[in-house]
């Protein structure tokens, strides 16, 4: 489903990410760990072209990332992603936050996308929102939120870059349970997160980044067990 052929990118002298290899089957939830500043963020921003790379290639579906126009706009559909920061429409009510994307960039009808849009919030546990605006839910509610509006572009890949960071501590199982029912459907993740029980519980396999590479990449049981590398057990010996 996602394939990152040696995938480099520099921002101005610093090499954030190298020769990365990385392939997402279909169905695949891949969870990515690491220290800060190991390019985590900017692996997943250039998977739905939010940076270029600087050389290789990223392809999904077997074709490459376009990098413009209507095709650019119809992979950001395809590869859903959900930010720390919600980045929900401050000024539209949740329903419409979840509906415009398909009304825009989809072209459904206006009856029809907020019917499916209700039906996204009923499945994150949000319809009692819908008319509400996204500064009067909590954090919990809003991220919630925030993967319905990308559910209901039907993308293909969901990419999640912190997604609980952010929130209060009593929010985060709120949003992880959301995940782990969208991996359990069988939906292709890629979840960069400090949130290691999730790993454990939902992730197919660890990859685990350190200073732009891709140190090393196991089933989750065996990265949380026997980790093969110092990078990593130094990692976990922080994180655990
Ligand atoms: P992570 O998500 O693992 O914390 P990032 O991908 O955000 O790491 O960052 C990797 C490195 O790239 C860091 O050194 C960061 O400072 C740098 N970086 C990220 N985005 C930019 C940018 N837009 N311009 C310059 N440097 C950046
Ligand atoms: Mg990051």
């Amino acid at each position: 489903m996602i394939e990152v052929l040696g995938a480099n990118k520099y921002f101005g002298e610093a090499h954030v990410l190298r020769d990365i290899d990385l392939t997402v089957e279909s169905g695949e939830v891949v969870v990515v760990v690491g220290p800060s500043g190991s390019g985590k963020s900017t692996l997943c921003r250039t998977i739905n072209r939010l940076e270029s790379l600087s050389s290789g290639e990223i392809r999904i579906d077997g074709a490459p990332l376009p990098s413009e126009g209507k095709a650019l706009a119809r992979l950001r559909a395809q590869v859903g992603m959900v930010f720390q920061s919600f980045n929900l429409f401050g000024h539209r009510t949740i329903l419409d936050n979840v509906a415009l994307g398909p009304v825009h960039v989809t072209k459904v009808q206006k009856a029809r996308a907020r019917k499916d849009g209700l039906e996204l919030l009923e499945r994150v546990g949000i319809a009692d929102q819908a008319d509400k605006y996204p500064a009067q839910l909590s954090g919990g509610q809003q991220q919630r939120a925030a993967i319905a509006r990308a559910l209901a572009m039907r993308p293909k890949v969901m990419l999640f870059d912190e997604p609980t960071s952010a929130l209060d501590p009593e929010m985060v199982n709120e949003v992880l349970d959301v995940m782990t029912e969208l991996a359990r459907e069988g939906m292709t993740m890629v979840v960069v997160t400090h949130e290691m029980g999730f790993a454990r519980r939902a992730a197919n396999r660890v990859v685990f980044m350190d200073a732009g590479q891709i140190v090393e990449q196991d089933t989750p049981d065996a990265f949380f067990t026997r980790p093969s590398s110092d990078r990593a057990r130094d990692f976990l010996s922080k994180v655990l």
